[in-house]
């Protein structure tokens, strides 16, 4: 699944390229994809009206437009925005299409169907009640901190949680737990200050590294020009099987489930309950 890493590379290398454009129609293969409103009155009210912005809130894109209201998109599970010459036929997977002036379309391929478009006036009755920012300034250790307090559930879910933290799912997660050295099913409540501390630095670390490398490329991501991102090739466990060993100790990295979610981790850097030596 697309995660932070992703979405924000998809914005920025967006940005570029549909600012200032107008829409001049659109096409569904699927109409599940559109959430909110109905299909013939998202059509409608989308067409004609010029893109003036594009963010990235968690894993959501918000693209804004002239009329105030923004068209916002959830990439899901297997999801991607591509960019093509208004000429491209829809390849496989197109579940819906953008026409830009200019010569331009922007395609939503998936190929299992479970990404979202909505088109709304307050986008808080979408991404309102998501996490903060961890890339965001105000985001500091403290704040993480503050959040695990009192929390029973373990950090990886917990790190999974949009409500919790906006952004990471479960690969960016588990190198974050690694980059820290903390177990996956360790409590929130139950981190210490430095460990809570050294969490909120492998986060940062890992996401702006990941953002470098243009996102992580393991199932179906592509960038807006079709290409892939390489920031899967330095995963040090997440995704790591089949007798990948530990790069910091040579311990084989092992594969639990933390709540219905494939974990990878190092048994050995990452002891569960006792607390870290160095
Ligand atoms: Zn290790």
């Amino acid at each position: 699944m697309p995660e932070l890493p992703e979405v924000e590379t998809i914005k920025n290398e967006l940005l570029l390229h549909i600012i200032g454009h107008r829409i001049t129609g659109i096409t569904l293969f699927w109409n599940g994809i559109v959430r909110q409103p109905s299909v013939e009155e998202f059509c409608s009210r989308l067409i004609g009206q010029k893109l003036t912005g594009v963010a990235r809130r968690g894993k959501y894109l918000i693209f804004s437009l002239t009329s105030g209201e923004a068209l916002i998109i959830h990439l899901k599970m297997t999801g991607s925005l591509l960019l093509k010459p208004a000429s491209t036929e829809p390849g496989k997977f197109i579940r819906a299409i953008i026409y830009l002036d200019k010569e331009t379309q922007l395609c939503f391929r998936d190929p299992r169907k479970l990404g979202v478009m909505w088109l709304v006036v307050d986008t808080n009755s979408i991404v309102g009640k998501l996490g903060p920012e961890p890339l965001e300034i105000s985001f500091t250790p403290q704040i993480l901190l503050k959040r695990l307090n009192n929390r029973t559930a373990p950090i990886k879910a917990l790190l999974c949680d949009q409500t919790f933290i906006a952004g990471i799912g479960n690969m960016y997660a588990d190198e974050a737990l690694f980059a820290a050295r903390i177990h996956p099913l360790r409590s929130g409540k139950s981190l210490s200050q430095d460990e809570g501390e050294r969490l909120h630095h492998s986060i940062q670390e890992v996401l702006f590294s990941a953002i470098g490398y243009k996102g992580a490329s393991v199932d179906t991501y592509f960038r807006p020009n079709g290409t892939t991102g390489t920031a899967h090739f330095e995963f040090k466990v997440a995704h790591r099987l089949g007798g990948i060993l530990c790069p910091v100790c040579g311990t084989p990295i092992e594969r639990i489930l933390v709540r219905n979610r494939g974990t990878y981790f190092c048994p050995h850097c990452q002891p569960q309950n006792q607390p870290d030596p160095r």
